[in-house]
């Protein structure tokens, strides 16, 4: 209820402003779903954006709804880079927030990313594999995607852009070799509780044996078969996230005698981040 009638006055109180700009800071607004987005505008913007990010520290973008204040931010930006591979949040959200700011640019960050499809016989967007951001390669072109938005927006700073882009581009690329040269060849599978990192197991030859069965907790005949599993593969350890509770993480892990990781799918930090993560996938 209350929040119908927030959009109505926001959609009320922006109607005549074309401002494209956020006026305090002579920034351009850029607003983005998920933190390592946050990270990449960032580089490659500079001091010449203000980034907003929609999903915060800690909260999952298979569930996250936006606070009031978020969507007021929305009103002033110039730039919305949407990730675009059917997480739940822009499923459920992105309508409204486009209608709120009819200036603002959108731009879908998977664009020219093959999408992993989840279940086959599912034919609608909510069957495909959303977490796109988690491999290096998949990144550089959210990085292309997100600076195409932004010199479309802001012209005149191009040549900043293009540089620091450049510059970005040149990091995702060493991180990718410093990825292949971590992960020991004898590596092929790994468990995890969430199944996020099905694009980076494409990047680099491996598997991953999700607990998580579509969202929800496994039953317990899902349980005894992934003991099963994990014995037969030998598995020693079980990567974990630290938005989603992890029970049956914990069941199967003491179980099979392995132990628990946390990975952060969503950490800010991106090149550091998943650096970390590769290096924790190598231990095993
Ligand atoms: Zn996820």
């Amino acid at each position: 209820m209350k929040k119908g009638l927030l959009l109505l006055i926001l959609l009320m109180s922006t109607g005549c402003t074309s401002v494209p700009q956020s006026g305090s800071t002579g920034k351009i607004g850029v607003i983005v779903s998920i933190l390592p987005q946050a990270e990449f505008a960032e580089k490659i913007g500079g001091d010449r954006v203000a980034v907003t990010v929609m999903i915060p520290p800690g909260a999952s973008p298979h569930s996250y709804e936006p606070a009031p204040s978020q969507l007021t931010q929305v009103s002033t930006a110039s730039l919305y880079c949407a990730v675009g591979s059917g997480i739940e949040f822009e499923l459920a959200w992105m309508d409204r927030i486009t209608s709120m700011n009819k200036d603002m640019v959108v731009i879908d960050c998977s664009k020219g990313i093959e999408l992993i499809s989840g279940d086959p016989d599912r034919k609608d967007h909510s069957g495909t594999d959303p977490h796109i951001w988690l491999s290096p390669g998949n990144a550089a072109k959210i990085v292309e995607n997100m600076y195409q938005g932004l010199i479309a927006v802001d012209p005149d700073s191009t040549e900043y852009y293009t540089k620091n882009r450049e510059e970005y581009l040149q990091e995702l690329q060493t991180l990718d070799n410093k990825i292949r040269e971590a992960l020991p060849a004898s590596l092929t599978k790994i468990m995890v509780y969430h199944p996020s990192w099905g694009y980076f197991c494409r990047a680099y030859g491996l598997e991953q044996i999700p607990i998580e069965k579509e969202g929800k907790e496994p039953t317990p005949q899902d349980i005894a078969q992934l003991i099963d599993l994990a014995r037969e593969e030998n598995i020693r350890v079980i990567f974990v996230s630290p938005q989603v509770n992890t029970q049956s993480a914990e069941v199967i892990a003491r179980e099979i005698g392995a132990k628990l990781v946390l990975v952060d799918p969503l950490e800010k930090d991106y090149v550091e981040n998943l650096l970390r993560v590769a290096y924790l996938f190598a231990e095993v």
